[in-house]
Parts: structure tokens; C-alpha cells; sequence
């Protein structure tokens, strides 16, 4: 049987084992890292659905699917990896607790630390870093540089924080953020942690941090002072593979829950930015798990889309502000390894639709690889539609949920209508409600218009009967630590100066 290796996008030469792609990040041809073989789990399966749904809890299931990925990882080192990550961070041992509301499945991915569905990879990511790091015998201390469009840098923040030999920068843009999600970077008050506000959104600062990357006098500059740098944002391996285990995870409490049977299959719809979460559960249904329709949900930034229904991705559009800030993004960087493995792996073409992204802002795909996107439905709600569906699925169920989950569930209720499909289906909740207060409740009742982000914590606590998290309780308080605004081309100065190097 073939081995399991890395490789890049854009065709690089050379296989490289997991724990090197998980350091690198990203390719040194700016490629992504995609494994040779897609592994097969197969839940069609009896023999091996029986064995999986008594509950095998998440931690184990991680293992096994993890394991799969990350070859030349030990058991052991996997093990020790996960029970560091999936802890008493979370507020509930199931870590991705599947939710029933109506007839729809809630997948409420918000337990972690920084209430977002990223604490789930990047709560395990730091430790499959020092871990590929001692294995590979790597000496240097590790900068993590993250661009952020709001839940991404202080998921990072957090989960690097305990984190011996790291130091992590995230780049958030200044006026994009919910004003909670910047106030949990601006006030982070860990010693090996900054973060810096960008003039611009999210595309000009992950394509700023994107070209630091692959700067060669910059790279130098950092292993003179030894030390190395890696990525935290979702093309790292180490973050997409973890993210195909809760979906798993929901397929078997289905199963075990009596909801759905042996080799029923289900959908799931995932509110979309980067294109990382909804990868991840391409890469599940690859591996076996049956899953009939990918529903990709976009905000009014909706190039996907456009993309999935044309086969043009065209990012020359006006860039909107929504409030769901967490996807406003033009250049979804994992839709690179989709176009890869849509063209059976042809790296020629996949580097060529790149320089053509970069050079002329679009590339059109071709027949045949079009083709091979029957399993996504791509849909989007505009803010109008996002506002009275959260108000909609809280009065008619008093669930209540937040800007991106209900985009999701909105272009999951177009799907309906428009296939009468009634296949069971997943809405995936990325984030909690009390990120994005002032949207939330002004959906709900308009009488809370121009009202502190903050202040109206307590009201939604009121409101929906649910206990404010941890996590936010009392940030209005903290100080802010983090002030520093600089421009996309002042990025690399800027960690210079935060390094002292
Ligand atoms: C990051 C994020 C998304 C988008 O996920 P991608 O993997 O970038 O597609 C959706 N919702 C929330 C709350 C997020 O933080």
C-alpha cells in the first residue's frame, strides 16, 4: 500500500512526511500541502459504524482519524497531542455537541475557549507543532504569524498562549471585527502573544501576511536570530485535518442517537470564508463518509457562489462589510487544494489558475472539473435575510444563534425549496451568539439599535434564558494591550519590531 506523504499544489518536487508540512504551513513553491492518498473510513459500513457509535467519545475518534493523517506521528504523540488540546478548555466533555432544534441538527463547533468553531484545530494545532518540532529535531524558537478576519487570531492567541518557544502575531483587519472579537485580540494579555489592526480587510492583510511567507531576505533575517515561522491560519494541515473529525463525530451521534440508520445519507451546510471548514468535510465524504450534498454558504461576499454555479472565480467585486464579519473574504485560499483534487491532482493547471487569480484577479475552470462539483450547492444570504432568520429560528424554537450559523441555515432553507430534498441535515454553528451581540439582538428587536456591544451581553443572557460564557464575562473591563495599526506593506516591520530582530 502507498504511503502516505505531502506534496504541494503546485507541483514542487518532493514528498514530505506530515509533521515537516505541518512546520512549513505553506509550500515553498506558495503551494498548499494535500496528502498523496485520501484515507477510507467507509461508515457505509455496519461492522464499522457498530463499532464507532456507542459512544467512542471524541477524543478517540480523533485519534483514529487523525492517525490516518499524520503517519509519522506515534500513537502516543497523537494521544498526548489530543488530550492536551480537547480539555477543560471546552465547557462540555463532547467538545462538538450535537443540538436538535425544530428538524434541523445544530453542530455547535462555539465550546471552546474563544466561543468560535477555530478553537477546535487551533486549540491542537500548538502541540502537533512542538511535537513535529522535537521529532524533527528542530532546535529554533517558532513565530506564528496569522492573518485574522475575527475568530481565527484569538483562537491562536489562545491555544499558542501556554506554549514554550512560541510567539504568535495575528493581523486582524481594523475595522472589520465584531467589536467583542477585536476587543479578545487588543486585550490579550499573554506574554507571547500581539495583536495588530490592519488598514484594510481581510484580503489585504492575508495577502500581506501571505508574502512575508515567501520573502527570502526576511526568512534569512529570522534564522540569523534563530528562529523559524509557521502559519496558523487554515491552509496549515495541522488545522484541516482536525476539522474532519467532528464531522464524524455528528455522523455517528445520529447514528447512535437512532436518528438516522446504516448508510443513511445526510448533508451538512457550513457557513463559508477561507473554504477550510467545508474542505474538511469534502475530505470526510472522500473518506467514506456519506454525506450527498456539501451546502456552502456564503454572506454577500458570495464569489463561491458564483464559482460553483459557473465554474468563474472572479474576485473583482466590490469587497461588503456584513455582520458576519468571519467570512468577508474574497480569496478563499483553501479553494486551491478543491481545485486540485477536482483536477485528479493536476498541479500544472492548479498553479496556472493561481497566477492567473493574482495577475488578472480570476480563473475559469474547466468543463470537466466542473463537473466534478455536483456534491456542493452553493447559495448566500444577504444581512437582511441573515437578521430575520436568526430572529425566525429564535421565536419559533428559542434557539438562539448567531450571524454565520443563520446565513447557513438560510441557504440550507433555499436548498429545500428549491431540490425538496429532505435528506437529514447538519447546520454547522461556528460561532456563539454572544460574539456578535449588537447583530444578534438588534435582529431580534430594533429598540437595542445603537446600543453597547457589551452592554447588551447581560440583555442576551436575559433574553434567551442561556448563561453568559466564561470567556466574555467581564472583557468589557480589560484593558487594551494591543494598539498598533500598521499598513498591508508595513506587516514585515512590524514584526521586526515586535521580534527586535
Ligand atoms: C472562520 C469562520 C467561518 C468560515 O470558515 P472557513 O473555514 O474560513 O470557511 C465561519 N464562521 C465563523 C464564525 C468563523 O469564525
Amino acid at each position: 500500500m502507498e504511503r502516505l506523504c505531502y506534496r504541494s499544489t503546485r507541483g514542487e518536487k518532493g514528498n514530505i512526511v506530515s509533521s515537516e508540512a505541518i512546520l512549513n504551513g505553506i509550500a515553498g513553491d506558495g503551494g498548499l500541502y494535500v496528502p498523496s492518498i485520501i484515507p477510507w473510513i467507509g461508515m457505509h459500513d455496519k461492522e464499522i459504524a457498530e463499532v464507532y457509535k456507542e459512544d467512542i467519545g471524541y477524543k478517540q475518534l480523533a485519534l483514529e482519524i487523525l492517525g490516518l493523517y499524520f503517519i509519522d506521528f506515534s500513537r502516543n504523540e497523537l494521544r498526548d497531542c489530543i488530550d492536551k488540546a480537547y480539555d477543560s478548555k471546552f465547557d462540555t466533555e463532547e467538545i462538538a455537541p450535537l443540538r436538535k432544534f425544530g428538524s434541523e441538527y445544530y453542530l455547535e463547533l462555539h465550546h471552546g475557549p474563544t466561543l468560535a468553531f477555530k478553537d477546535l484545530a487551533l486549540s491542537i494545532l500548538p502541540h502537533l507543532m512542538t511535537t513535529a518540532s522535537r521529532k524533527l529535531g528542530i532546535q529554533k524558537d517558532i513565530v506564528i504569524l496569522t492573518a485574522t478576519s475575527g475568530d481565527t487570531g484569538k483562537a491562536a492567541l489562545e491555544g499558542f498562549s501556554e506554549v514554550e518557544g512560541v510567539k504568535v502575531i495575528v493581523f486582524f483587519p481594523k475595522n472589520g471585527t465584531s467589536e467583542i472579537q477585536r476587543k479578545q485580540m487588543t486585550a490579550h494579555d499573554k506574554v507571547n502573544g500581539f495583536a495588530c489592526g490592519v488598514d484594510g480587510n481581510f484580503d489585504d492583510a492575508q495577502s500581506g501576511v501571505k508574502a512575508v511567507f515567501t520573502d527570502k531576505e526576511f526568512i534569512k533575517a529570522l534564522e540569523q536570530n534563530n528562529y523559524m515561522m509557521s502559519s496558523a491560519n487554515s491552509i496549515n494541515i495541522g488545522r484541516l485535518f482536525p476539522q474532519v473529525v467532528y464531522y464524524f463525530y455528528a455522523y455517528l451521534r445520529l447514528l447512535g442517537s437512532g436518528e438516522i440508520n446504516y448508510g443513511d445519507s445526510i448533508n451538512v451546510a457550513v457557513p463559508t470564508g477561507n473554504f477550510g471548514d467545508i474542505l474538511a468535510a469534502y475530505y470526510a465524504r472522500e473518506m467514506g463518509l456519506p454525506i450527498k450534498k456539501l451546502i456552502c454558504a456564503s454572506n454577500e461576499n458570495n464569489v463561491l457562489y458564483d464559482f460553483l454555479k459557473t465554474g468563474r472565480y472572479d474576485i473583482q467585486r466590490r469587497f461588503v462589510t456584513t455582520i458576519s464579519p468571519s467570512m468577508d473574504i474574497l480569496v478563499s485560499s483553501n479553494l486551491e487544494r478543491l481545485l486540485y483534487l477536482i483536477s485528479s491532482g493536476n498541479s500544472i493547471q492548479t498553479n496556472e489558475f493561481m497566477k492567473q487569480l493574482k495577475v488578472t484577479g480570476k480563473y475559469e475552470i474547466t468543463r470537466g472539473m466542473l463537473d466534478n462539483l455536483g456534491c456542493f450547492y452553493g447559495g448566500y444570504a444577504d444581512d437582511i435575510e441573515t437578521r430575520s432568520t436568526i430572529k425566525q429560528v429564535f421565536n419559533s424554537c428559542g434557539y438562539l444563534i448567531d450571524p454565520h450559523t443563520a446565513v447557513a441555515y438560510r441557504v440550507y432553507r433555499k436548498y429545500v425549496e428549491e431540490s425538496g430534498d429532505s435528506t437529514k441535515t447538519i447546520i454547522v454553528s461556528t460561532a456563539s451568539p454572544y460574539k456578535f451581540t449588537p447583530a444578534v439582538m438588534t435582529s431580534l428587536d430594533e429598540r437595542y439599535t445603537g446600543m453597547d456591544a457589551f452592554k447588551l451581553i447581560d440583555e442576551m443572557s436575559r433574553v434567551s434564558g442561556t448563561k453568559i460564557p466564561d470567556a466574555i464575562r467581564g472583557i468589557q473591563n480589560k484593558a487594551d494591550i494591543h494598539t498598533v495599526v500598521c499598513s498591508r506593506t508595513e506587516i514585515k516591520k512590524t514584526i521586526i519590531n515586535i521580534l527586535g530582530i
